[in-house]
């Protein structure tokens, strides 16, 4: 059967466009060292930049005046820093500015994304991008130990993917040619999770796709009850925040390896852990990533900055410089595979929201995920501004059914101390303990929310 089905799928996919004939490429040039794969990324951008400067009126512009691209069509890199970065309200303002005058030779469609802060936007896409992507995902897969046509398992929580009801025929032929079974993760209530886990024992899947949040909360819940699970060759987690203890749970329920995956539904999926998981190698051949702080300079490797991704493969609506809304920090270390891609270290998710303060100074809420990310009491926090004087840091412990009060008073009272000291001397500071934070509908969740503007 799995024959009839790969071969179905192969024929779907040449019939269809380049995916197979990328995957080729990739599988080539994931092997060539840092020095190689950085100069063909460069290529790849200034290809892009060229097109952008011929085609896109609002990057024409843009590129001249900066003196990316000159008159001539000549592209200095030199001066790439200087274009503006790209905002979600800037493609919804000049959308019609931002599409490529040769779109109808491109295949286009719509995406409509809830983005990363839970705005939505609308971009245009098109067939390269998607056979790049698709590429993309099955180099992934094959380094978690997939082969193509291998079984799998989504734990996915999209209510958009996964709609009850919605699934089509055509939905329904896919997912059996690909030998994939979706278990839609969108409200995990304890009567789904056990059917999910009766699911998982009886399809016996060599991967499970998942969502981070999703599959911790199921791993706990397996190994509160004690109960059964098939063990799968590896675990994929995408969307959402993989957090240390939840790649530990996972990896200790499930008994296999958690390999992370970052990545969006605008531009696809940056990076992917190899099995040496010394951290995510970026897709240097599909994806510019940039890392800057507040000021838009880029950071150093070992600091987190806010992550800046130019998509190389989406010439229908270039988009360059695009801030993602996510915070994440670049190794400079090389990996032990093999591969040049550089490693991103970590993904922390979430740009967070600026806190105003009664004198009106800007408080960046990156202090606060600097300041309580290093408490190991802490599973998760969130840092809501209710005033301009006053802010709540709302925390999730790691540890549960103590008196997390009086554990952890003196910890307690460092952060509510350092938290007055960035917010200004008199700002009250709120403290409490809960039991979940919610996460939005892409999985992922805010670590810092102003109230009052
Ligand atoms: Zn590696």
């Amino acid at each position: 059967m799995i024959n009839i089905k790969r071969v179905a799928w192969e024929l779907e996919l040449k019939v269809k466009g380049n995916t197979l004939k990328y995957k080729q490429k990739l599988d080539d040039w994931q092997w060539l060292n840092r020095e190689e794969t950085l100069e063909l990324q460069q290529a790849r951008l200034k290809a892009l930049l060229k097109h952008a400067y011929y085609h896109v009126p609002y990057y024409r512009k843009l590129l001249q005046e900066n003196g990316v691209v000159d008159a001539k069509g000549n592209v200095h890199m030199s001066q790439f820093h200087r274009l503006p970065l790209l905002c979600k309200d800037t493609i919804k303002h000049h959308f019609e500015a931002l599409k490529s005058d040769d779109l109808d030779s491109r295949t286009p469609f719509e995406e409509s994304s809830g983005g990363s802060t839970g705005v939505p936007i609308t971009l245009i896409q098109d067939k390269e991008f998607l056979d790049w992507s698709l590429a993309v995902k099955m180099l992934d897969d094959e380094w978690t130990g997939l082969a193509m046509g291998g079984r799998r398992a989504f734990v996915w929580g999209s209510v958009r993917d996964t709609l009850v009801g919605k699934e089509t025929v055509k939905t329904y032929l896919g997912r059996w040619m690909r030998n994939e079974r979706w278990l839609n993760s969108f409200r995990m209530t304890q009567d789904r999770m056990n059917e999910f886990i009766a699911e998982l024992n009886e399809f016996k899947p060599v991967q499970i796709t998942a969502f981070a949040e999703n599959l911790y909360d199921l791993a706990k819940f397996i190994e509160e009850r004690g109960l059964y699970i098939y063990t799968p060759k590896a675990v994929l987690t995408s969307a959402g925040v993989l957090y240390p203890h939840m790649r530990e749970t996972i990896q200790r329920v499930f008994k296999a390896p958690v390999f992370n995956r970052y990545g969006s539904r605008e531009v696809g999926d940056i990076a992917c852990e190899c099995d040496h998981h010394n951290g995510l190698h970026t897709s240097t051949v599909t994806h510019y990533v940039e890392i800057l702080d507040e000021n838009g300079r880029p950071v150093k490797p070992g600091e987190y900055g806010e992550i800046v991704i130019t998509l190389l493969t989406n010439y229908a609506m270039p988009l360059i410089r695009y801030r993602i809304g996510d915070m994440g920090v670049m190794s400079d270390e090389s990996c032990s595979c093999g591969r040049g891609m550089p490693l991103l270290k970590d993904v922390i998710g979430r740009t967070t929201d600026i806190f105003i303060n009664k004198n009106g100074d800007r408080i960046d809420g990156r202090m606060f995920i600097r300041l309580l990310m290093s408490s190991a009491f802490i599973q998760k926090f969130q840092v809501i501004q209710e005033r301009y004087d006053r802010i709540k840091i709302v925390v999730d412990p790691a540890v549960k059914k103590l008196d997390h009060y009086k554990v952890y008073a003196k910890e307690i009272e460092r952060l509510v101390e350092d938290a007055r000291i960035i917010m200004g001397g008199d700002c009250e500071v709120g403290f409490e303990f809960v039991d979940y934070i919610e996460t939005t509908a892409s999985g992922k969740y805010r670590f810092t929310i102003s109230m009052v503007h």
